[in-house]
């Protein structure tokens, strides 16, 4: 790993300030756990190190009448154990609980796993892969069993993080401070495809820090769930999740927001598998249809076709509990 320099800036502004003066040299470090591995890698060599940690607020857990504010910082771990996220955001709750191990829940934040690096091992070793601006996407013809099935292309790798499918589920937003202020982005338009930028994984510049997630309440009656599938269940990332809101009402489907993890380069909105339930009731048949349309336009690799049936497994079973079928 290359040397570097290590600041801890006490102020929003003092960060921002110290983004700006580095151009582009620098990176910002929250709990760490997938950064320094990055690091490690070779696929970040940042000469400055900006940790957000002593920065008052950021940490903040702020439940108000009609939505949860969290700070960046918030780690993991908090986010489990807290009453107000279990009670009414509890996809969120799921989800961050399914994060590797309790080291990494405790040390890891919400900021960082929404922003967190993509683990394909071509990326991740020593080949100048296009991510790395090379001119050849290694996975499409080597070891391609993690990747993408459904909007790869021309880089196939799939979006980490667990918490981003269960806050897009919920329609969550984020507030982003840069050197001209604030602006808060909806979740949705916050993560970036390989085709939009073959480098980057979502929208913010090196001289911008995503400060807080807000999430709206969801309606009354609402319910929610995350699964997530693994090889190992000690600790390991995704290879097919299913983050589920879903209202019924009178026996009716009246909302719901289905979002894919594991198999996409950004958390995947399964809108299609939405319009088949929406305002009808949910049967059987309804279900086994919206499963195969959620994956409609997927286009598998040579050794990851099994992400297809597994994800269809994994929503049938988020459809049936959720209806109490
Ligand atoms: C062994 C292992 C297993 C893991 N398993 C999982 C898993 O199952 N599921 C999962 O989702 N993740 C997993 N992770 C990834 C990681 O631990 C988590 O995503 C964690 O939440 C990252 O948060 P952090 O605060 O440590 O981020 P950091 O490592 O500090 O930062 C990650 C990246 O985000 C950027 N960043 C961080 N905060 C901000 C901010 N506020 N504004 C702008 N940029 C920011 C950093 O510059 C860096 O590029 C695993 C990691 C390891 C090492
Ligand atoms: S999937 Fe993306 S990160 Fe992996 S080898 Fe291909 S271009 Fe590189």
């Amino acid at each position: 790993m290359k040397g570097f320099t290590f600041h801890k800036p006490r102020s929003l502004k003092e960060a921002l300030a110290m983004l700006k003066e580095a151009d582009g040299k620098a990176k910002i470090m929250a709990g760490g756990t997938d950064l320094l591995g990055a690091m490690k890698d070779g696929i970040m060599q940042p000469e400055r190190l900006i940790n957000l940690q002593e920065i008052p607020d950021l940490a903040n857990i702020r439940p108000d009448n009609d939505r949860l504010h969290l700070g960046a910082l918030v780690s993991l771990h908090e986010i489990t154990v807290h009453p107000s996220i279990q009670k009414r955001f509890g996809i969120l709750a799921q989800a961050a609980q399914e994060v590797g191990s309790p080291q990494l829940r405790n040390m890891g934040t919400l900021g960082g796993n929404l922003c967190q690096r993509p683990r394909c091992w071509y990326y991740r070793g020593d080949f100048v892969c296009l991510k790395r601006g090379g001119d050849q996407c290694f996975a499409v013809t080597g070891q391609n069993k993690y990747h993408a099935v459904i909007e790869g292309g021309p880089c196939f790798i799939v979006h980490p993080s667990d918490t981003a499918p269960a806050l897009l589920a919920m329609d969550a937003s984020v507030r982003i401070a840069g050197p001209d202020g604030e602006k808060i982005a909806a979740l949705e338009k916050f993560f970036m495809t390989p085709r939009d930028n073959v480098t980057r994984e979502n929208i913010l510049e090196p001289d911008q820090i995503l400060t807080e997630i807000m999430v709206p309440l969801p309606r009354e009656g609402s319910r929610g769930i995350y699964l997530k599938a693994r090889e190992r269940r000690c600790w390991d990332f995704a290879l097919a999740s299913v983050a589920l809101l879903l209202n019924i009402d009178d026996g009716i489907c009246q909302e719901i927001r289905l979002v894919l993890g594991g198999i996409a380069p950004i958390p995947f909105r399964a809108s299609k598998a939405e319009e088949v339930l929406k305002g009808k009731p949910i049967e059987i048949e309804l279900i086994d249809q919206a499963c195969r349309m959620a994956l409609s336009g997927a286009r598998p690799l040579a050794s990851n076709a099994y992400k297809l049936e597994l994800t269809q497994a994994l929503i049938k079973q988020a459809l049936l509990t959720l209806s109490n079928k």
